[in-house]
């Protein structure tokens, strides 16, 4: 960042500083009594949403269209930061986390700070180009019943004079995450194709639990050379694959080159819409269309 920019940013941050206390009382009465609980990433949000419902008010920190690989919290996040007193972590080792997590926490060493992952086992990402822990657990209805069960827990000992509210919005998400894994499940039984081309490999875990194989067009998390995109080529042609899949986080360029050497579209699914389950519908409507 350019220091006009910065500078940009330090007059915006002070004239939002004192604009906010004209409204602050309208935004008060709405939301008095409301928990505060900070997430990283979009879905988190229905999560906490679906078990503390009018008691919380949630704030992402990973805006819409950034990636939780590479955004950059703002002063005016980390201010926001002070009124909560919960921040429920994915906890696998997403950067977001790893560069920001303790910085967020100095903010507010008050906050509870739930575990998301405690309790899911987690996979090695599937990038041959960068081993380690891939660390995109909520593509995995399976995982994402621990994650509201730890949000759910972490509500009860905020809040516990509502656990009996918290915990029957949770049984109510986790029928419907239930529901819908089997649909999944019984959908995806009968497909010709297993294997998928995705350019950012963030369905690890849900290829994972349906028996499906991933296979990235982003070497390392970093655009591919030349010779990895020949391979990935071959074998799509080889393995009569038709679709790539992009996020709209990324750039699609490699995606469509790929797309156009093996006669075949790009398809655009997000692993970060904030509406989870009806997002997951239409994730699935892609995949056994793409697969079949
Ligand atoms: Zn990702």
């Amino acid at each position: 960042m350019s220091v006009v920019s910065k500078l940009i940013v330090v007059l915006l941050t002070i004239i939002s500083l004192l604009i906010v206390p004209a409204c602050a009382p309208a935004e008060q009465s709405a939301g008095t009594d409301r928990i505060g609980v900070a997430v990283s990433i979009l879905p988190q949000q229905e999560f906490v949403t679906a078990v503390g419902g009018d008691r919380v008010s949630v704030t992402v920190m990973v805006p819409p269209g950034a990636s939780p690989h590479t955004y950059e919290v703002t002063p005016a996040q980390m201010a926001q930061l002070s009124k909560a007193k919960m921040y429920a972590k994915v906890g696998s080792p997403i950067e977001f986390e790893i560069a920001w997590l303790e910085k967020l926490i100095a903010q507010n060493r008050d906050m509870l700070v739930v575990d998301c992952s405690k309790g899911i086992k987690l996979i090695e990402s599937t990038d041959e180009h960068e081993p380690g822990i891939d660390p995109h657990i909520w593509t995995s209805l399976r995982n994402v019943k621990i994650m509201v069960n730890n949000i759910c827990a972490g509500l009860v000992q905020i809040d516990p004079a509502s656990r009996q509210y918290y915990e029957t919005n949770r049984d109510d998400y986790v029928a419907r995450l239930n529901a819908l894994d089997s649909d999944i499940s019984a959908s995806l039984k009968s497909v010709n194709n297993r294997t998928f081309i995705v350019y950012h490999p963030a369905w690890g875990y849900f290829a994972h639990d349906y028996g499906l194989k991933q296979v990235a067009i982003e070497e390392g998390g970093k655009e591919p050379q030349a010779a990895y995109m020949t391979r990935i080529i071959k074998q799509a042609r080889d393995q009569n694959i038709k679709v790539v899949f992009v996020s709209p986080e990324f750039s699609s360029r490699n995606a469509e080159v790929v797309a156009s050497e093996i006669g075949g579209r790009v398809v655009v699914i997000s692993s970060l819409a904030v509406n989870y389950l009806e997002n997951m519908e239409e994730v699935v409507k892609a995949f056994k269309e793409a697969l079949q």
